[in-house]
């Protein structure tokens, strides 16, 4: 009986030491395995970074956009894959499979539960697409391929850069990343006029499960829909989308206009809104947002609001409009300040107007 229980004991340790070993030699494994079936024409090596890594820390954090998921027992990847080419992409994908092990992609990073940077998978790995942030814009069919490390800012300035005349409907914040905003749907300022993101977007590039490069037609339909916002799930790792630029005049209109419950009618301000937000003339989207401040007697709060606008078109029709439809607002002309698309994107993100006007 002694000696069965002694087998036992010693067989399980063997199982534990057999286990144990062969998962703490998976990353090194996968390490190999990157090395050694990535193309020597695009070399692999300087895209890899382990703690090991002076680097290490800082490419992690550079795109960890919640600070929550940034703490000493945050679980951290064994390797951050930083791609410099499709093929790092693909090989990431097959080595991944073989040695089984958890692959987090990552573009901007602004994901809120930090789900493209943290796991509760270990061991796991990050691919990091940062590198691959290429934005190629064509005039002639007013189109453009953007790789998905590509943050939303970056593709606003290449499409303007091109021709004022040309925007994209996207997200209010410029550094979120392509790959995960479209990949969501991609709501922004001018939803009302040309829709989500996802509406503009005519093709993609995807690596899938097994290391193929598929653009629309090798995917087909049901796989195209899943990566434009269908599916709240990963189907592969999306390289870049093309998307269809939309035309917004040279000129638009902006303003931020604040109300206080204390000094207005602000009950009725924002009843209003309700009612003409999204019924107004599609041309105008106007977003607000509440917060609670001091009153003019200091021992007393009040709520303030504070309206944000984009208009596409000059601030003479924007007030026609606002009288028409939103008159409790109280807007006046010195509240409008025209400026280019661009411009306007700075002035959502309350970048002060002395840096870009
Ligand atoms: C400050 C802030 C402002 C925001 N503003 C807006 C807004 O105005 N409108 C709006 O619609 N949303 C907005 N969002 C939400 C944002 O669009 C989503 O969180 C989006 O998923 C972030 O994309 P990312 O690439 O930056 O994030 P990441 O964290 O890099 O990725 C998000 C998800 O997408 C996956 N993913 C990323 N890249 C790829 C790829 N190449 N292939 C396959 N999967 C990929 C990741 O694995 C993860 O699951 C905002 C978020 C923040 C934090």
């Amino acid at each position: 009986m002694q000696i069965l229980r002694s087998s036992i004991l010693f067989l399980s340790f063997s199982f534990l030491v057999f286990f144990s070993s062969a998962s703490s030699s998976a990353p090194e494994n996968f390490l190999q395995c990157l090395l050694r079936h990535s193309p020597p024409s695009y070399p692999i090596a300087p895209a890899i970074f382990t703690p090991n890594n002076a680097s290490y820390s800082s490419v992690l954090e550079t795109y960890i956009r919640n600070l929550r998921f940034n703490t000493s027992t945050t679980p951290k990847p064994f390797l951050i894959l930083t791609a410099l080419h499709e093929s790092h992409v693909k090989v990431a994908i097959l080595c991944a499979r073989i040695h089984n092990l958890q692959m987090k992609i990552r573009s901007g990073g602004h994901d809120y539960e930090g789900v493209s940077y943290v796991s509760d998978v270990v061991p796991f790995f990050v691919l990091d697409m940062f590198n691959l942030r290429e934005i190629t814009v064509d005039a002639k069919t007013e189109t453009a391929w953007v790789q998905t490390g590509a943050t939303l800012g970056e593709v606003y300035y290449r499409v303007a850069e091109k021709n004022k005349s040309y925007g994209f409907p996207a997200g209010v914040c410029p550094t979120v990343g392509v790959g995960g905003h479209f990949g969501g749907g991609g709501y922004g300022n001018m939803m009302r006029k040309h829709g989500l993101s996802v509406d503009q977007i005519i093709d993609a590039k995807i690596i899938d499960v097994n290391g193929k490069l598929l653009d629309r037609k090798a995917m087909g339909e049901d796989l195209f829909w899943a990566i434009i916002g269908g599916g709240g799930s990963s189907f592969g790792v999306v390289v870049a989308y093309k998307i269809r630029m939309v035309r917004v005049p040279e000129r638009v209109t902006v303003f931020r206009v604040q109300r206080t419950l204390e000094q207005n009618e602000l009950t009725e301000i924002v009843d209003e809104w309700q009612q003409v937000a999204h019924v107004i003339d599609n041309d105008l989207f106007i977003r607000v947002t509440f917060d609670v401040v001091n009153g003019t007697d200091k021992e007393k709060k009040t709520l303030r609001a504070t309206f944000i606008a984009l208009f596409l078109g000059d601030s003479g029709r924007l007030l026609f409009v606002i009288n028409n439809s939103f008159p409790k607002l109280g807007l006046k002309k010195s509240d409008c300040i025209e400026m280019s698309w661009l411009q306007s994107v700075l002035f959502w993100t309350n970048f002060p107007l002395e840096y870009y006007t």
